[in-house]
């Protein structure tokens, strides 16, 4: 090999105490909905090559050093999960959820150039920047208290704006209170006002991946009739590596493909070179686990946050979680919590994301420190200038 070197021992010693940190930052966080508890060493292997995996995960290009195949089926597990069609299914393993959520916007301005978009006040940081990206006009419509979006205020914006298509952002699992807004009352309030020409993404990162669990059944999918679903990989499945997908149908992605013979493939993905491991990591997992697996693993983390909001009752802090959700919604804990469990917090609330790997005793250590540094009333204006 060419210029063969290895790091200084200080550089080594550097390696050494990032791992520690890293370690040990991992091991007491309960507030990002991100699963810790994969092993993908049986892959190791596979870190010695430099997988790509360019281009439409469907054509057959010049490249060979690619995970297409495995990509193709972890697309065919969700369109499954979200119940597709299956003969009218397309997706690719993306960056993450922002990524995913925009190629669905990006759909949708291809389908319908004049549209508005219309999305909740809860929704997540990445759709507002996409927008923007993508420079469609939008209109921000309020929540309810539980972070669903405000059926009426929805009406009645879209009733003023219903010359123009619509392009709808659900959430299936806001960012603090997983909420998630019912598409079928969503599109009935379009139908209604005979809006034909609309297109619903539907915002999944976090409970897309279970969402065919709840149960009772919450609208979210294709039958529900939505265009195209996102969602993160390393959120509920867990990569080491962020990770999405998005799912849509093959007769819109036909509509924006546009053959390259650089690579001798279809141009339909947001990037050129796109992460062919994190496909393979996500198709381990779901060889592993299968839809009981995933099952299984939800209901685990439901059990969680039924124990942890009895337990935050014990010690006198009332909270709360939306139908089916494995996000504990609770007041701000003072700043020793907040710190040490990493919980995200936003004006007065904060929460715990029972994701797969949180065990009770974690729960149970949460709340010895909960009981032992009660909320300061000070700490309540949290202020980074
Ligand atoms: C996490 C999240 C996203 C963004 O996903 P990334 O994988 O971090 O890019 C989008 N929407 C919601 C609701 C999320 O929770």
């Amino acid at each position: 090999m060419v210029h063969e070197r290895s790091i200084s021992a200080a550089d080594k010693e550097r390696l050494t105490k990032l791992k520690e940190t890293v370690s040990k930052a991992r091991d007491t966080f309960l507030g990002y909905p991100v699963s810790k508890d994969f092993d993908y060493s049986e892959l190791y292997d596979f870190l010695e090559y430099p997988i790509n995996n360019l281009g439409d995960p469907y054509e057959d290009g010049t490249w060979k050093v690619q995970t297409h195949e495995m990509e193709r089926e972890v697309v065919a597990f969700f369109a499954k999960l979200f119940r597709a069609n299956p003969s009218d299914y397309w997706g690719y393993v993306t960056n993450g959820g922002s990524e995913s959520n925009l190629y669905g916007l990006y759909l949708a301005r291809e389908m319908y150039p004049n549209a508005m978009v219309y999305f909740s006040e809860s929704t997540h940081y990445s759709v507002r920047k996409n927008i923007h990206l993508l420079n469609i006009p939008s209109i921000v419509i309020r929540s309810q208290e539980n972070g669903e979006i405000d059926y009426d205020d929805f009406k009645n914006t879209i009733q003023y704006n219903r010359h123009k298509p619509a392009i709808v952002l659900a959430n299936f699992g806001t960012t603090m209170k997983e909420a998630k807004d019912d598409v079928s009352r969503l599109k009935s309030i379009m139908r209604e006002l005979a809006i034909h020409d609309h297109y619903i993404h539907c915002d999944a990162a976090l409970a897309g991946t279970y969402g065919a669990f709840i149960e009772p059944r919450l609208p979210f999918d294709f039958k529900d009739g939505v265009d195209s679903i996102s969602i993160s990989g390393h959120k509920f499945i867990g990569s080491p590596i962020p990770t999405g997908v998005i799912i849509t149908k093959r007769s819109y992605r036909d509509r924006i493909s546009k053959g390259v013979s650089y690579i001798g493939s279809l141009d339909t993905t947001i990037t050129g070179s796109r992460n062919g491991h994190s496909a393979l990591f996500l198709w381990y997992t779901l060889k592993k686990l299968g839809e009981e697996g995933l099952k299984a693993r939800y209901q685990h983390s439901v059990d969680m946050a039924a124990y942890c909001k009895e337990k935050l009752k014990e010690i006198g802090i009332e909270s709360w979680t939306n139908p089916g959700a494995i996000t504990v919604v609770m007041p701000h804990t003072s700043k020793e919590v907040k710190t040490k469990w990493q919980l995200a917090t936003e004006e007065n609330i904060s929460h715990i994301i029972c994701m797969p790997n949180v065990t009770k005793e974690q729960i149970d250590s949460f709340i010895d420190d909960a009981a032992t540094y009660p909320v300061i009333e000070e700490e309540t204006i949290d202020c980074d200038f």
